[in-house]
């Protein structure tokens, strides 16, 4: 069997100011990456490992997914997540799901046991019930809220935090995951691209995206899939995911992305502040970083 050096690339959301320290998340982001390597050593699937790593970062409370969600305005945290299998091109994805830890394992739930893409709301609670996933019994007791000190924006400005992974395997397949509790102050209903494949996820042959902005103008340039088709069309992975960033940025949007290609190259694009980021490359180098500079 051919094998291929695994390369990994997860973020932390888009969403990053700079007057706030992210000391904590800095540590916290090469953990994962860390625990991640050893996965792929013990020949983990790009899968499980881009599911693993989202799992853990909903855990931890550090970003806007999972446990550090925020709430929307009536109060409820309704949490979106995608992920995408580029061996088989399969998908999984639940928008506005309630009341349970890991939206990304219940987005694998839709993938591995319905005949669906994506459930949403309602359908998204009571599969995810069926299937036993951790559940929240006390909102307010478990939510950290973690963006704090990034949401000072005016209202309507669509400030934001996301997690996500995008691995490479040995067997050379690639998959990408993509977790979020969407914008601040957002209606109720809302979802934006993470739980969107295309969108704000996506892995084929070629090469595995997740992003992280402002989901709306995401959605519009179907920025997840943009990048891929354009590395599938003959572009290099960096020029694909810089054009689609500028195509958001031309719009009015912003945020960034992270990729990995099918020869372990990677790239993490961004035209907002800062976008929270760590990797490991295909030599077996680790990298963290929240700006540029
Ligand atoms: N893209 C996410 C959304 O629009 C937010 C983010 O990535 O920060 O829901």
């Amino acid at each position: 069997m051919m094998t291929t050096r695994p390369a990994l690339i997860l973020h932390g959301g888009a969403g990053a100011r700079r007057e706030r320290n992210y000391d904590a998340e800095v540590v916290h982001m090469r953990q994962v990456v860390e625990a991640m390597k050893a996965r792929l050593d013990e020949g983990a699937s790009a899968l499980d490992v881009a599911v693993e790593a989202v799992v853990m970062l909903e855990d931890s409370g550090l970003y806007v997914a999972g446990r550090g969600g925020s709430p929307n305005l009536d109060g409820d945290y309704e949490l979106d997540a995608s992920l995408m299998d580029g061996a088989t091109s399969r998908a999984g994805a639940v928008a506005a799901l309630q009341g349970f830890k890991n939206p990304v394992r219940a987005a694998r739930a839709v993938m591995e046991r319905t005949p669906h893409v994506m459930l949403v709301g309602e359908g998204a609670r009571r599969l995810a019930q069926a299937e036993g996933l951790d559940a929240i019994t006390d909102p307010e007791a478990w939510f950290t809220r973690a963006g704090k000190g990034e949401d000072n924006h005016p209202p309507g400005t669509l400030s934001h935090g996301t997690v996500g992974c995008c691995v490479l395997d040995p067997q050379g397949r690639l998959a990408a995951a993509t977790s979020t509790a969407g914008v601040f102050g957002k209606m109720p209903g809302r979802a934006g691209d993470t739980p969107i494949p295309a969108a704000g996820t996506w892995a084929d042959e070629h090469a595995a995206v997740s992003c992280t902005g402002q989901g709306e103008y995401f959605i519009r340039v179907a920025a997840a899939a943009r990048t891929a088709l354009g590395v599938a069309a003959g572009q290099s992975l960096q020029a694909a995911a810089q054009a689609t960033i500028d195509r958001i940025g031309q719009l009015g949007g912003d945020g960034g992305l992270i990729g990995v290609d099918r020869h372990g190259n990677l790239t993490h694009p961004y035209n907002s502040q800062g976008m929270k980021r760590a990797w490991l490359t295909s030599e077996g180098e680790i990298g963290v970083r929240v700006f540029n500079d």
